[in-house]
C-alpha cells in the first residue's frame, strides 16, 4: 500500500486543527504506522507543538517555488515513525505567489509526488492554516481525503456546509476527482453544556457516515502540551485527550484500513 494523504483543513481557526493533526499522527506513529505531519500553517503551530525548531529556509516554501525538494524538507522528531516537514514565517509568502504562478493549484501535489512516491509513509497529515486560501486549496487537491475537525458549538454546520461546498466544487471541476470527506472530528466536546451535545447530533444527523463515534472532549491539558513542545502522550498520556485521540486514531486505522 502507498502512502495516504489526510489534509486537515477547516476556514476557521482555533478549531482543533493542529491539535489534531499533531496527536492523531503521533497516535498513528505510536502504533508503528509511519506517519508524517506537513506543517502547511506559516504560524507553524505544528512545528512548535511536535518540540522542532523553526528554521529559516526549512519548509515547503523553496519547494513549492521549486527551490529544493519536499523530501530534503522531512525532519526527525523526538517520537519514534513521526516525522515532520516544518514550516516557518516565509511560507506565508506562499499565499501570494501561488496565486501567480501557473497551475496554482497542483502545485503542492506535484512537490509532495516524490515523498509519496518514496513509500516512506503510510499517512501523510497535512495541518492547514486557518483560511481557504491558496495553501489550504492546495492541500485539498493534494490529499485523498480530507478530515474535517468541527468544534463544538455555535454555527459549525454553517461552516461545514461551506468546506462541503469547496471540496465539491475541486471534484467536478476536475482539479481533484479523488477527494473525498475522510470523516468529521467533533472536537472541544463539552460534557456540561447541552449545546456540544446538540451539535454533534446534527452533525450526526445530517452526516452519519462520516462523523467519527470519537469525540474529542475540551480539556486543558490539550492545550497545555503544546507549551511544552510536547503530544498529549508525551504530556499526560492517561488524560482524556489522549484516549480521545488513541480512540480516533483506531478508528482512522480501521476506516482506512492503514497498517504497519
Ligand atoms: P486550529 O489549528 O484550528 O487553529 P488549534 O488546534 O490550534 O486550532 O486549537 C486552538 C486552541 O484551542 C489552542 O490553544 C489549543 O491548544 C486549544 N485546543 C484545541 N483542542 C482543544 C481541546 N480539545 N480542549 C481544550 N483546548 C483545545
Ligand atoms: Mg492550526
Amino acid at each position: 500500500m502507498g502512502s495516504l494523504v489526510f489534509t486537515i483543513a477547516n476556514q476557521k481557526g482555533g478549531v482543533g486543527k493542529t491539535t489534531t493533526a499533531i496527536n492523531l499522527a503521533a497516535a498513528l506513529a505510536d502504533k508503528k504506522i509511519p506517519t508524517l505531519v506537513v506543517d502547511l500553517d506559516p504560524q507553524a503551530n505544528a512545528t512548535s507543538a511536535l518540540g522542532v525548531e523553526k528554521q529559516e529556509g526549512k519548509s515547503l516554501y523553496g519547494p513549492l517555488n521549486g527551490e529544493g525538494d519536499a523530501l530534503s524538507m522531512i525532519t526527525e522528531t523526538q517520537y519514534a515513525n513521526l516525522f515532520l516537514i516544518p514550516s516557518e514565517v516565509d511560507l506565508a509568502a506562499a499565499e501570494i505567489e501561488l496565486a501567480q504562478s501557473e497551475n496554482y493549484l497542483m502545485k503542492l501535489r506535484t512537490t509532495l509526488q516524490p515523498v509519496r512516491d518514496s513509500g516512506r509513509f503510510k499517512a501523510i497529515i497535512i495541518d492547514c492554516p486557518p483560511a481557504l486560501g491558496m495553501l489550504s486549496m492546495n492541500s485539498l487537491a493534494a490529499a485523498d481525503f480530507l478530515l474535517i475537525a468541527l468544534q463544538c458549538e455555535y454555527m459549525a454546520l454553517e461552516g461545514l456546509g461551506q468546506i462541503l461546498k469547496v471540496v465539491d466544487k475541486l471534484k467536478t471541476a476536475n482539479v481533484n476527482a479523488a477527494l473525498e470527506v475522510g470523516g468529521i472530528i467533533m472536537t472541544m466536546f463539552d460534557v456540561r453544556t447541552n449545546l456540544s451535545r446538540q451539535v454533534v447530533e446534527e452533525v450526526k444527523k445530517h452526516l452519519p457516515d462520516k462523523i467519527f463515534d470519537n469525540v474529542i472532549p475540551r480539556t486543558v491539558r490539550l492545550s497545555e502540551a503544546p507549551s511544552f513542545g510536547k503530544t498529549i502522550f508525551a504530556y499526560d498520556p492517561l488524560s482524556p485527550g489522549a484516549t480521545a485521540y488513541k480512540k480516533l486514531s483506531k478508528e482512522i486505522i480501521e476506516r482506512f484500513g492503514l497498517s504497519k
